[in-house]
């Protein structure tokens, strides 16, 4: 990818027309955004699902909880979503970008002409070719329905097996034990959430679900699924255990809704490639969102974020990008989960070359990590921790230097670093 995109002729006068493919948080940001900034000519928003724009963040939380319902969700009430005045199509789904005519296909044959198009296509849950999958029909966690369908199986006398100890499967496991039903979490990897906190983390996590009554088995691989003659499913491990359940939930991460611009030529490595103006490799198109690939300064590589921040932040980005205004879309990245009451932030990415400062202790089940080169905090995350890393975002992002010793001490306020 080149940092560099072409510029789009004609930049002084307005789009003629703005297609928005994806009608989740970022597309709905987008929408907003370009009505915002003043733009007053035609917005198609195309979402293939029957919801207007909406967070999911609850989905795995307080949905699935029941304790909030999925009106909650929406990204704004009905009457400012009326007033941004969009051609929304619900329920259509984009087949096809032509971009020599400047068209979005739909399904249903209708053709949409853009002058500037954004793909906020997001991704879907990952699935695992398994042997028996079909018998067992096992649940994943991306959209309203899925939640839906979900939350009934997660009862007391219930028992669930979660496949995946990320995030989502996580969550899950958290809520499923907090709606009493039993919870065996089954992570292939030796640890929890390994791919993205360091093993002090994962250890703290894995005994505050064990302290929550959830069985964790790790480095454990699941080698088929079965249904039993009494209607439950089975859940057959790769070392010869059998895990007899009432549902069984795929929590093992996510694939990006790519196609549309990869059949359309459009350069992609694991995601749409997009600049620091969300530019695609056209310049007539944008993308935004958990679909996006960029250079991430904070990485020191390219990143694909999913996060609610960044699907706010970068639809954003894209909608003012569409409009010619200034855009430097290389956002410190910031991710939070919540299980159990626990609230675990991370900014930024830890890299090995980090020195590493902790403050406070695993004891009192809020601490923090600190990720230094030199002086400077470039990423930092914990437990019950949010105030801290409140205040330690604002030093990264000043690029202020710290004192490492007052830093790994709780009695200094991070106020006065
Ligand atoms: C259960 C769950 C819990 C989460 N919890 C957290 C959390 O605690 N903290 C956090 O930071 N992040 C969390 N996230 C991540 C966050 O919700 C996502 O990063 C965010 O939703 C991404 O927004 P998006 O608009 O890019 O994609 P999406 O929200 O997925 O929206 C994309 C939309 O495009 C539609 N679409 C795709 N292809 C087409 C097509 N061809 N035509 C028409 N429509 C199409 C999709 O159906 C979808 O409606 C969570 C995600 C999930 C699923």
């Amino acid at each position: 990818m080149t940092a560099e995109r072409p510029e789009v002729a004609a930049a002084a006068c307005p789009p003629a027309s703005i297609v928005i493919v994806g009608a989740g948080q970022a597309g709905g940001w987008a929408a907003q955004t370009l009505r915002k900034e003043g733009y007053a000519g035609p917005i198609v928003l195309v979402g293939d699902e029957l919801h207007p724009p909406h967070e999911r963040p609850p989905l795995s939380k307080a949905v699935l909880a029941g304790t909030a319902s999925a009106d909650s969700l929406r990204l704004m009430p009905q009457q400012a979503f009326d007033a941004l005045d969009l051609d929304w199509r619900c329920g259509a789904q984009a087949q096809r970008i032509d971009r020599q005519a400047r068209q979005v296909l739909l399904a249903d044959g209708l053709a949409l002409p853009y002058d500037r198009l954004i793909l906020c296509t997001g991704g879907r849950a990952r699935t695992l070719a398994v042997p028996g999958s079909e018998s067992v029909a096992p649940h994943t966690l991306r959209s309203i329905e899925d939640a839906q369908r979900l939350a009934p199986a997660l009862a007391p006398g219930r028992s669930v097996v979660v496949i995946g100890g990320g995030w989502i499967g996580l969550e899950v496991a958290a809520t499923a034990r907090q709606r009493g039903a039993a919870v065996t979490v089954v992570e292939t990897q030796a640890r929890l959430c390994e791919r993205s906190v360091p093993a002090e983390i994962s250890a703290y996590l894995l005994a505050l679900h064990q302290a929550q009554g959830a069985r964790v088995l790790l480095g454990a691989g699941v080698s088929a699924f079965a249904r039993h003659v009494d209607g439950r499913s089975e859940v057959r491990l790769a070392d010869g255990r059998a895990l007899a359940c009432d549902a069984i939930v795929l929590g093992v991460g996510m694939v990006p809704n790519d196609a549309l611009a990869r059949e359309a030529g459009l350069e992609c490595d694991g995601g749409v490639l997009v600049d620091a103006r969300c530019r695609t490799s056209d310049p007539h198109i944008l993308a935004a969102g958990d679909v996006a690939v960029s250079a991430n300064p904070w990485a020191g590589r390219r990143l694909r974020l999913e996060s609610w921040q960044n699907a706010q932040e970068q639809g954003i980005a894209a909608a003012r990008s569409a409009l010619d205004l200034p855009v430097d879309y290389q956002p410190l990245p910031w991710f939070w989960s919540d299980q159990y009451g626990m609230n675990l932030q991370i900014y930024g990415v830890p890299r090995p070359a980090h020195r590493v400062v902790r403050r406070g202790d695993t004891e009192s089940g809020s601490f923090a990590l600190f990720y230094l080169a030199g002086n400077v905090i470039e990423a930092a995350m914990g437990p019950n921790a949010a105030r801290d890393l409140r205040f330690a975002r604002r030093l990264m992002e000043q690029r202020k230097p710290v004192d490492a010793e007052r830093l790994a001490d709780p009695q200094t306020p991070m106020s006065r670093l």
